[in-house]
Parts: structure tokens; C-alpha cells; sequence
């Protein structure tokens, strides 16, 4: 628990134990090219350690946005993952490096890639019910030890959950706590926004923000996992936030072709408006969706492999008989973007704009996010 002197009004802790090197980062470590990902902010490369030849990847972090210094905001960044390092299903941070415009994070390598690209994936490699019921455990574990140290994300979508490696897939590793607060002092939360797909009812109402506003996100990030489908997507943003704030979810047989009764329930205990009523990542792990009997033959899938759900505290990672090919993103959920890269420098199936606000309010509101 942070030290309140260390942690501001909006749940920020900026109080680190990391040492920031002030040294040349490549003086330690050789860029090897390819770039990993990029955010509003943030351009994320592969790099390699001299000193051991191990692999990691740089988030470059630009210390002023917008005219604004937000330094602070990436302490917290750090001061989160500190917090949470005793987690397997939380990127672990290896190093921070320091210059006069930028901080680098050095973090674990998730070398698979996004869980996007299998969300949006043709049936060969699209997940297959048991990989998500796998995958799922682990986000939740993951979440759930946030949750029981205050900690909310705030940004949970497919592109901030990544895989260790792709194919077979791996182990999931939670990425960007950029938006991240601590929930010590949670009443002046309520003004920031997730991205627009995944927002929970409450962000739109402007209800305080709590650990089942990161629930909401992942039932919504469930579904896509399952179905391929976004939610609650519309055509326009407030089609999209009309379906938000009226919880319109298709739960038709149609979508849900194959995949058991358990995990449409399981699903249905997080798509709650009400904040309090949702499942909490604790009582998510207890569902028996994850809990399979042993000898139970819920239906999944019909083409997909069958393969036992692993525990938790053994990692287990899937045999694929198909090759390595990276798959298009397709165009129903290529419209994934955040708020928070409005008008900015995301590119393909982040490229996502919002020109019109919402709600009449959401413009200050951005102001206070784009920081
Ligand atoms: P932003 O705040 O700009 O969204 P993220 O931390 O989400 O920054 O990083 C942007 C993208 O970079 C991610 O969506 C992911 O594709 C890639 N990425 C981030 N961290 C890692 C990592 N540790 N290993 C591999 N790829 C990463
Ligand atoms: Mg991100």
C-alpha cells in the first residue's frame, strides 16, 4: 500500500524504488530494429541487453505531451508495475533509463504479439474455447492480484494483453499501466476514460471508477476472445456508447455457435450495468466455466482441439499443427482505438478517430486524458 504523501488526488503513486540510469541506454542495450508496437506516446522496439544477450523491449516514453510536462504520470506507470512484480501475468520491468525527453522502460519481451491478432484471426487461428478458458484464468489472476493490492488498469482491451509466444500459444503478460490508479482515493477518478469499446457504464455516467470498472473490460474482452466480435460496437461512437449504456449485448445462438452455455453465463456476470452486482475477479476464478469437472463434457467449439484447461500455477502453453503466418486484422474490429490516441499517431487498426465527443462534457474530459 503507497504511502499517501507518495500518491495524488487522482490515485497517482509516483514514489518508485527503481533506480532511473541516467547513462546512454544504447551504451547497454543494441536496438535490433523492429518495432513492437506504438501508442499516442509511446514507441515500443526490441532490443538486446549486451551484457547477456538477452531480449527484451523498450518502451519509449516521451516526457512531455501536448505542450504538458507528465513525468509524474510515468512514475505511476513505473510505480505500478513495482507494485506488481511478484505477478507472472503482469510485464515485468527490468530496467528504466532516463533523458532529457524520454524515459525507457526496459520490460519483459511478451514475444507473441497481442492477443488482437488471434481475436480477429481466421477459425484456424482463432482461439479455440479451451485456450481462452486458459487464457482467461491467467488474466484473471493477473487482475485479481491488482484488485487486491488497489490497483485498477483502466485500459484492459486485446492490444494491452500480450502472449509470451504465438504459436503454440504461450502465457499472457498485462501491458500499458499507463492509465492505471491506485484506488486509495478513488473519488477523483471518475474522469478518465478507457477506450471507447471497452468503457464501463459507470465512465459514461460519470459513476466513480472501482476494480469492476477493469470487470466490465473483461467480459467485453471475453466475448471478442470467443466470438471475434466486438460487443458493442455500433456504427457511430454514440451507437456504440448507447449499447454500452444499455447494455445491448447479443448473446444469440448465431454468435455464440459452438461455444458452451457456461461461458455465455460467465460473460453475463460482468456485462452488469450495475458496478456492484458484477463479478469480481476472485469470484470470476470460482466460475465453473473455469472450473471445469473432470469429467464434464461441456461443448466447445466443434472444429477446435480439445485440450485440458491448465491450473493456473503451471503455465502450460498449446500444440498448434498450423505454421506460423501473422493474420490480418479484420475489418469489424478494425476499428479498436482508445480516446487517448485521438487524432494521433496510431496507425492501421488503432487509426480509429473520434471527431465528435459524445456527451457534451467529454471534451474537458479528454483534455484532462490527453495530459
Ligand atoms: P501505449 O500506452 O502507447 O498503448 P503500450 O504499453 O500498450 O503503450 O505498448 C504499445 C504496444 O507495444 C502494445 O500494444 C504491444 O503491441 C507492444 N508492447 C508493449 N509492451 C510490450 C512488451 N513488453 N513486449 C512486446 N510488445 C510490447
Ligand atoms: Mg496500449
Amino acid at each position: 500500500m503507497p504511502d499517501p504523501a507518495t500518491m495524488s488526488k487522482k490515485g497517482m503513486v509516483t514514489k518508485i524504488h527503481t533506480r532511473i540510469r541516467a547513462d546512454p541506454f544504447t551504451a547497454s542495450y543494441d536496438l535490433v530494429g523492429k518495432e513492437l508496437g506504438r501508442g499516442k506516446f509511446a514507441v515500443v522496439k526490441t532490443c538486446i541487453e549486451k551484457a547477456s544477450g538477452k531480449q527484451y523491449a523498450a518502451k519509449f516514453l516521451r516526457k512531455r505531451r501536448k505542450g504538458a510536462d507528465c513525468r509524474m504520470d510515468i512514475l505511476n506507470e513505473i510505480a505500478v508495475l513495482e507494485s506488481a512484480k511478484a505477478n507472472p501475468y503482469v510485464v515485468a520491468l527490468h530496467e528504466v533509463y532516463e533523458t532529457n525527453t524520454e524515459i525507457i522502460l526496459v520490460l519483459e519481451c511478451a514475444a507473441g504479439g497481442e492477443i488482437f491478432d488471434q481475436c480477429v484471426a481466421d477459425n484456424d487461428d482463432a482461439f479455440t474455447e479451451k485456450d481462452v478458458i486458459r487464457l482467461a484464468k491467467q488474466i484473471l489472476n493477473g487482475v485479481a492480484f491488482l484488485h487486491r493490492n488497489n490497483v485498477v488498469h483502466l485500459d484492459l482491451k486485446p492490444q494491452n494483453i500480450l502472449l509470451t509466444s504465438a504459436r503454440p500459444i504461450g502465457d499472457i503478460r498485462i501491458v500499458d499501466f499507463g492509465l492505471s490508479r491506485c484506488m486509495d482515493n478513488i473519488t477523483e477518478v471518475r474522469e478518465i476514460l478507457g477506450t471507447p469499446e471497452y468503457v464501463a457504464p459507470e465512465i459514461l455516467s460519470y459513476e466513480p471508477i472501482s476494480t469492476a470498472t477493469d470487470m466490465w473490460s473483461i467480459g467485453v474482452l471475453t466475448y471478442v476472445m470467443l466470438t471475434g466480435e466486438s460487443p458493442f460496437q455500433g456504427d457511430s461512437k454514440q451507437e456504440t456508447f448507447l449499447n454500452i449504456s444499455q447494455v445491448n449485448v447479443d448473446y444469440s445462438q448465431d454468435t455464440f455457435e459452438g461455444i458452451s452455455s457456461l461461458a455465455v453465463d460467465f460473460i453475463k456476470s460482468l456485462l452488469v450495468k450495475n458496478p456492484r452486482k458484477r463479478a469480481t475477479a476472485e469470484e470470476c476464478l470460482n466460475h465453473p466455466w473455469l472450473n471445469p469437472l473432470p469429467h464434464s463434457h461441456s461443448h466447445s467449439h466443434p472444429h477446435l482441439h480439445t485440450r485440458p484447461a491448465s491450473s493456473l500455477d503451471e503455465p502450460e502453453t498449446s500444440q498448434s499443427e498450423s505454421e506460423p503466418e501473422s493474420p490480418a486484422p479484420s475489418p469489424e474490429l478494425g476499428l479498436i482505438g482508445s480516446y487517448l490516441t485521438q487524432g494521433g499517431l496510431k496507425t492501421g487498426r488503432d487509426a480509429f478517430s473520434f471527431s465528435d465527443p459524445p456527451f457534451p462534457t467529454l471534451p474537458e474530459i479528454q483534455q484532462e486524458l490527453i495530459c
